[in-house]
């Protein structure tokens, strides 16, 4: 296949946020984590509980599922972030009252990274207080300075089976350090005798990988969906269009990212109508990758765009729930299809 160039990308878009009127609502719930990685960004986890109250929590979760109706979004998925949200003494509470929303035409989804410390009987109740969502996803990210011995791992992969087993579509994240690819092989193939599906991600910093990567390494993270069985493999999750029409898909966004990562100013994007991000202070932003627009704060009153408007950013779009709302330039907007 020819080499793809970015000046020859007309779209790039999420086939599940560009054909149905899905909306996407990335909240970072807290900061709080349990664990403290070596590797982690120190601004991405604190140790101080900085949850804010559930009154505001349930009035935000009123008043983003009336923003997004109102912009014909049926479907709104929850992308849940941290620190550690499921530490969050709020967080089953935060699901419920996003449940009780739920009738035939009106569906949740959502979506969780967590470092899935917690027993076996609190993902029970996780269960429980999603079983209504249409489709729930939960990331276990595996951090080995914690997950650090052959018990702890059997214990990881077995909440991840709870999950898949109860209607839980549950993945394994593994970030790859440079010099880690033998034992991120092992892991796929671990993981891999449950049925389970593993995600290895490069490590990054200012948008790009990390020194220390062997040209192997750099392949074998570009097409780590390629070494799996499970049925993930090989999914169309991103769609990439050139202006002559040809198109390419992407098994992740972080594949999109690592190959074509680029700024997309002057592209019409969905962002900040179809999809919002939420950060632990309750600021409501338009993306992470253009984090300048805001659009208010869950604490004092915020109103979502309520039309398509161009990209602004110079800078990359690096945040995989910025890169998946749909993006395109020179044709208008007449290829959303909403409602
Ligand atoms: S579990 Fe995640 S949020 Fe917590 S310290 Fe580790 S990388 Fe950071
Ligand atoms: S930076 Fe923001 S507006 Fe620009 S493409 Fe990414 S999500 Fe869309």
């Amino acid at each position: 296949m020819q080499k793809l160039l970015n000046e020859n990308i007309k779209e790039v878009y999420s086939a599940h946020f560009k054909y149905k009127p899905v909306a996407n609502c990335a909240w970072i719930i807290n900061r709080y984590c349990n664990y403290a990685c070596s590797y982690c960004w120190p601004t991405s986890h604190t140790n101080k509980k900085d949850f804010l109250t559930e009154d505001q929590y349930l009035v935000a979760v009123d008043k983003i599922i009336s923003e997004f109706y109102k912009n014909n979004f049926k479907i709104i998925n929850w992308g849940m972030m941290g620190g550690e949200v499921t530490f969050n003494p709020h967080y089953l509470t935060i699901l419920d009252e996003i449940q009780s929303y739920v009738t035939e035409e009106k569906i949740m989804a959502t979506n969780l990274v967590t470092n899935l410390s917690h027993l076996p009987k609190w993902w029970e109740k996780f269960i429980k207080s999603t079983e209504k969502f249409k489709k729930v996803k939960v990331n276990g990210s595996l951090h080995i300075e914690y997950v650090n011995n052959d018990d702890k791992l059997n214990a990881f992969r077995e909440k991840l089976f709870l999950l898949n087993s109860n209607n839980v579509e549950a993945v394994a994240n593994f970030v790859m350090l440079p010099g880690k690819m033998d034992y991120s092989k092992k892991l796929i193939d671990f993981f891999n005798k449950k049925n389970i599906f593993v995600l290895i991600k490069g490590c990054r910093a200012n948008n790009k990988f990390v020194e220390g990567y062997t040209e192997e390494e750099l392949k074998f993270l570009n097409a780590s969906s390629n070494y799996q069985i499970t049925n993930r493999s090989n999914q169309k999750i991103i769609g990439v269009k050139e202006f002559n029409g040809t198109q390419h898909w992407f098994t992740s966004v972080e594949e999109l990212i690592s190959k074509n990562g680029m700024s997309y100013k002057d592209f019409y994007c969905t962002a900040g109508m179809q999809g919002i991000v939420i950060t632990e202070t309750g600021e409501v932003l338009r993306g992470r990758s253009c984090n300048s627009q805001k659009l208010g704060n869950i604490k004092t009153g915020f109103s979502l765009f309520n039309e398509v408007k161009k990209c602004g950013e110079k800078s990359n779009c690096h945040c995989a729930g910025d890169v998946k709302m749909p993006k395109w330039r020179d044709n208008g907007n007449s290829m959303l299809k909403v409602g």
